[in-house]
């Protein structure tokens, strides 16, 4: 599949330090930062420093080291936070996923008891 990437969205700015950020960590292949409307105590998205729009588009395109650096990042993100309890790993995909930022960013929301996954 062909995905088109829109390097004006708001964390490809993030990336090229147009926009500042949180940062929780980061690595040679993803950024991890917290969240700006945080929806439990620890609120993170890691995304892959690479333009790609979506995780299916990540998970086709991306090197395999590209990957392993990403998931590398979110090991270190849940030994950064306060999710030894538990967490969710979330990545909403185009629109019947609700993406609102198309460029690729998994959500670690934890830090709380959280709800039954959906809702609707
Ligand atoms: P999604 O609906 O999965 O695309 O989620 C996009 C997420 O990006 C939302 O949870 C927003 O609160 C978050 N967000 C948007 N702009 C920023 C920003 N400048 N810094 C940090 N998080 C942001």
């Amino acid at each position: 599949m062909q995905y088109d990437y829109d390097d004006q969205n708001i964390f490809a700015k993030i990336l090229r330090g147009e926009i500042p950020n949180q940062t929780v960590c980061e690595n040679d292949h993803a950024l991890a930062f917290n969240d700006i409307n945080p929806q439990a105590p620890v609120h993170v998205l890691v995304i892959p420093k690479g333009p790609y729009v979506s995780l299916d588009h990540f998970a086709q395109d991306a090197s395999a080291d590209g990957q392993v650096g990403f998931m590398q990042l979110v090991a270190e993100v849940c030994r950064l936070t306060d999710v030894a309890g538990g967490f969710r790993a979330i990545s909403n995909t185009r629109t019947h996923g609700v993406q609102d930022v198309p460029h690729y960013h998994m959500h670690i929301i934890g830090g709380r008891q959280l709800g039954r996954m959906l809702h609707d």
